[in-house]
């Protein structure tokens, strides 16, 4: 046989490789910008076109490159960061594989420009295919300036893959908000398409932390400082009043990295949790500090994942600075705090950290009953796991969004033909059961609706029809002022047209707000900001290019404003609702595919009967 094995060109290994470390502009961003970070800069400018598609350019005055270094840094493992294995497992550098530059230059054309503080003159590169094709002296400032241009230029199935310049500039932003808030010292400036979207001069946290998220956040932010020897937690939470029905603002760092963790976002809506109801998600921007031996942070740079050694006393420090935060400023008087007394007991917390201390520590009583069932710790509180599997479901839903007009065609039509004609000629008596289903009897049997899901298809119906109808707006009496952060704020901008189109008077109100005059005549006023927040949430979540957002807005107000189960109903409201649902076109299934009537025939009855 022959052989088959050949080795990869290395171009084409660099680009497999690649792959790994850059997915899509944002990933360069956030590389670019951690390396301007460990260069020691106090401004970076991260300048981008198209969505990071034509260009990314990050700007610093860090400590720039040598002629040579700025050669060597786009090979492969190339990194002034680490020099043992063990350099990997310390994270108080930002980048540390050596990887991030020589993936950039395998998949986009690359400038730099670069000069060191005692160099008279800097260097000039220029590179294409992992390839140096100019090298010279040039005249530049102190610092780096580097820029990619056509990210993908030579991958083109991965250039394809890239989602809207919306979906794309939202993962800049949201890359961008993450460093910027762990340095507020750094000044940053991002300027997108030749407008600048932040200037944020070095300052406070609590500066940055308007700049990046809104000024309306004024006055609304509480202050978290707790400190022990384990761990200390600082930062700020949102007041209950501002939190919101998307998850956007809510930020861990852990060593001044971002990271993602459900465990401790459940430690702090447990603080919450007599103040908010479980579909409003408080702001928070904290930072934990704990010494590095005691967290495995997964080394892959493009992880955000992070595991404690001993998470659960992470998660009572937590939650117990949140609670003691909002307590102290008035916003939860009434909270208890019996369990901190526990918490501040442990001789993790009140012992400095040494070898000893830890093996006797894990030997304690209290440190061991963390584990058992029955002992006081709250965790292991029945209501507690409840509300954590509510949690999870919230999350679940949010990763898994109702699809749009789910039903499956042939579903349709056949039920089409089965069950309709509904005889028209129904009883002018309804009868409401349990406060949700309406009984109606028809000439030869009955017919059963869900009044939730049957007003969800009625209202999904009509918003839809308002699209190409005239659309009757009620003024409201007081415009709603709506503050977003930046990221959100471009989703809605590009929704706005078709939530106009349903009936709403909604119009960019400068900087990052909007305001609402008019809704549709049908929309019960009170819901709208929570309606606008949940368009933006459902768009973030939409993975593909939809063509327009209509049917999923249509949907939004649907759900939010359908008579829920629970609301009794009048005869004529059950009239109105039978007459409506059948003037429907797809009366039998709620537009989020679920059937909303049953047909009994006297035949089925009997059957039914026999059987019980
Ligand atoms: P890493 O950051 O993991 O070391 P990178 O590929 O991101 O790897 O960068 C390679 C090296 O290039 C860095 O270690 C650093 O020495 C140098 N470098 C990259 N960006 C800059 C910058 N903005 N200023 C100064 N040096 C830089
Ligand atoms: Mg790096």
């Amino acid at each position: 046989m022959s052989d088959v094995i050949a080795l990869l060109p290395d171009h084409i290994a660099n680009q497999i490789a690649a792959g790994e470390v850059i997915q899509r502009p944002a990933s360069a961003v956030k590389e670019m910008l951690e390396n301007a970070i460990d260069a020691g800069a106090s401004v970076i400018h991260l300048i981008i076109r198209d969505a990071g598609k034509e260009l990314i350019q990050v700007i610093d005055n860090g400590k720039g490159m040598s002629a040579l270094d700025a050669r060597k840094c786009f090979e492969r493992h190339a990194t002034s960061k680490i020099k043992t294995i063990d350099d990997l497992f310390s994270i108080h550098t930002m980048g540390f594989r050596g990887e991030a530059l020589a993936s950039i230059a395998a998949v986009a054309k690359v400038e730099l420009k670069t000069k060191q503080e005692t160099d008279e003159i800097g260097t000039y590169i220029q590179i294409e295919n992992s390839k140096v094709i100019t090298q010279e002296p040039v005249a530049c400032n102190t610092g780096t300036n580097l820029s990619i241009k056509n990210l993908f230029f030579n991958v083109p199935a991965r250039r394809n893959f890239l989602k809207s310049d919306t979906t794309e500039i939202r993962h800049i932003i949201d890359e961008f908000t993450r460093i910027a808030l762990a340095f507020p010292e750094i000044t940053f400036r991002l300027t997108n398409n030749q407008s600048d979207l932040y200037h944020l001069e070095s300052g406070k946290l609590k500066l940055r932390i308007l700049g990046l998220l809104g000024q309306h956040l004024n006055n609304k932010l509480v202050p978290v400082d707790e400190y022990t020897d384990f761990v200390s937690v600082k930062g700020f939470i949102g007041s209950p009043e501002i939190a919101t029905r998307t998850r956007g603002n809510q930020y861990f760092f852990v060593n001044n990295r971002f990271i993602k963790s459900a465990y401790l976002n459940h430690a702090i809506t447990q603080a919450y949790k007599d103040l908010l109801s479980s579909d409003e998600f408080p702001l928070f921007v904290l930072f934990i500090d704990i010494d590095p031996k005691r967290i495995d942070i997964n080394v892959h740079p493009t992880k955000q994942e992070i595991k404690f050694e001993e998470d659960r006393i992470v998660y009572s420090i937590v939650n117990a600075a949140v609670r003691h935060a909002l307590n102290k400023y008035a916003i939860a008087p009434s909270l208890d705090f019996n369990l901190d007394a526990q918490i501040e007991a442990l001789p993790s917390i009140t012992q400095p950290f040494t070898h000893e201390k830890q093996q006797q520590t894990q030997q304690d009583y209290l440190f061991q009953s963390f584990g058992e069932k029955g002992k006081a710790h709250f965790l292991e509180k029945k209501e507690d796991a409840k509300q954590w599997k509510d949690l999870y479901k919230i999350q679940q839903s949010f990763e898994n969004p109702a699809p749009s007009l789910p039903i499956p065609q042939s579903d349709v039509q056949a039920n089409h033909m089965n069950e309709l004609p509904i005889e028209e000629n129904f009883t002018t008596s309804f009868l409401q059961i349990n406060a949700a289903y309406i009984i109606a009897t028809t000439k030869s049997g009955c017919v059963i609706i869900d009044q939730q899901l049957a007003h969800q298809r009625i209202l999904f119906e009509r918003f839809k029809k308002s699209q190409t109808q005239t659309i009757v707006t009620q003024q409201l009496l007081h415009p709603i002022t709506i503050h977003l952060n930046p990221s959100d704020s471009i989703v809605l901008q590009n929704l706005l047209v078709d939530i106009q189109s349903i009936g709403f008077q909604i119009e960019w109100f400068g900087q990052h707000s909007f305001v609402i005059q008019g809704i549709p005549a049908d929309f019960i006023a009170g819901k709208e900001t929570s309606f606008i927040e949940q368009i933006i949430e459902n768009a973030k979540q939409e993975s593909g290019n939809l063509p327009d957002y209509r049917d999923s807005i249509c949907l939004c107000a649907a759900r939010l404003q359908a008579i829920p189960h629970g609301k009794k109903l009048s005869q004529t409201d059950m009239q109105t609702l039978f007459d409506e649902l059948l003037r429907c076109e797809q009366p039998q299934f709620s537009p989020f595919g679920k059937k909303t009537l049953l047909k009994l025939t006297a035949g089925d009855l009997e059957k039914l009967i026999q059987r019980a």
